[in-house]
């Protein structure tokens, strides 16, 4: 096992920079989960680890061992960085047996007979493959080729696991039941574990932490409930939870509400106060608040008419079965609540609904970071 250190890494492959001033180090045993958008750099940011691209600048280490350093001219190939990849396709060798395709890498490194036999037997005991370990590729299904892919992986126990969305070719259920059989396997196992995926959902399920990436930036490192609760720009925000965050332009008022023109909030004191010592008082803001924290007033607990509840027109609902989500409207305000089954709405009607002021963020409007 090893901890995964990158400092200062860019890469820019002609002109276009696609990982920028990356630091990111990821703990000994970690699932660490590189989440962004199409684009954002975060298969380049992984191939970079794996020694399949030079960084254009920084350092990578992988436990003690320094395997990239630009200035220096120091690379360390991927074959001698003790890391196994997962990808997308699962690239299994078509014409080998299940037993064959796993016990692969450990021939390559001349592997006693023996020793590889018991390696193999005990990589398929763990992923359920012993039934299957003399059939070919093309008899499996998508799952067990999955699985194969993760057995060839896993045979050299190697110090670090890097993955490219090697769930995202299985359909939507097998990917449910992978990614909780791949996140106990981890566990299991106990390896530092590097996870590509543009899958929010995959990534709050699988991820000890997550690192959210955009153009190129690392937009913010932390648990799944840290950059859910507490997302530190208005990206992070944006990007993780569905639907995602409302955000609204408001003015903070000096007798401490936070005024949209078609309504107001009331803030609570502390939220006064810190936007008050930190010169947002009578400014401008992005005001951010998730479709779960405005309720149905008939459900809310916490109802401070004035304060905290508004009415709106309900423009659309959309029912879930276990909860529907409610396109609502004041005057040319639009948002998003999520509200209960039970919920009477119904598309044209006005009704109540509560903010939960505990759970609003405020953003500055200029550089889009998070103030609370
Ligand atoms: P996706 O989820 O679509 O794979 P990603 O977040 O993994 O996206 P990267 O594949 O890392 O993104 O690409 C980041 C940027 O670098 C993109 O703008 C991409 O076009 C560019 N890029 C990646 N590889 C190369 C290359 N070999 N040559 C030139 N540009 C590249």
């Amino acid at each position: 096992m090893a901890e995964v250190k990158l400092e200062g890494v860019w890469k820019i492959f002609d002109g276009v920079e696609a990982v920028k001033d990356l630091d990111l180090k990821v703990r000994d045993g970690e699932f660490m989960v590189l989440l962004g958008p199409s684009g954002c750099g975060k298969t380049t940011t992984l191939r970079i680890i794996a020694g399949l691209e030079e960084p254009t600048k920084g350092r990578i280490f992988i436990g003690e061992k320094l395997v990239a350093d630009a200035e220096k001219g120091v690379f360390i190939p991927p074959k001698d960085r003790d890391i196994a990849m997962v990808f997308q396709s699962y690239a299994l060798y078509p014409h080998m047996t299940v037993y064959d395709n796993i016990a692969f890498p450990l021939k390559l490194r001349k592997v006693s007979k023996q020793e590889i036999d018991d390696r193999v037997r005990e990589v398929a005991e763990l992923l359920g493959l012993t039934e299957l370990l003399k059939r070919k590729p093309r008899e499996l299904s998508g799952g067990q080729r999955q699985r194969v892919a993760l057995g060839r992986a896993i045979v050299r126990k190697p110090q670090v696991f890097l993955m490219d969305e090697p769930l995202s070719n299985l359909d939507a259920k097998l990917r449910v039941r992978m990614r909780a059989e791949l996140k106990k396997l981890q566990r299991q196992l106990g390896v530092t574990t590097v996870y590509v995926t543009h899958d929010q959902v995959e990534a709050m399920t699988m991820g000890d932490r997550v690192a959210v990436m955009n153009f190129g930036v690392l937009q913010q490192v932390g648990s799944p409930d840290e950059v859910y609760n507490r997302p530190a720009n208005v990206f992070v925000g944006g990007f993780i939870g569905s639907p995602p965050m409302n955000f609204l332009e408001g003015t903070v008022t000096p007798d401490g509400f936070i005024s949209f023109g078609a309504f107001k909030l009331k803030l609570l004191p502390d939220q006064v106060k810190a936007l008050e010592e930190l010169g947002y008082a009578g400014k401008d803001v992005l005001f951010g608040f998730r479709p779960e924290d405005v309720y149905d007033a008939l459900f809310a607990q916490v109802k401070i008419p004035g304060e905290n509840m508004v009415r709106v027109k309900v423009d659309i609902v959309e029912n879930l079965g276990g909860e529907k989500i409610v396109h609502l409207r004041v005057g040319d305000l639009s948002f998003i609540g999520k509200f209960p089954p039970e919920s009477l709405v119904k598309e044209g009607q006005e009704v109540d609904v509560v903010f939960d002021m505990k759970k609003i963020h405020i953003f500055d409007k200029r550089s889009e970071r998070a103030i609370f």
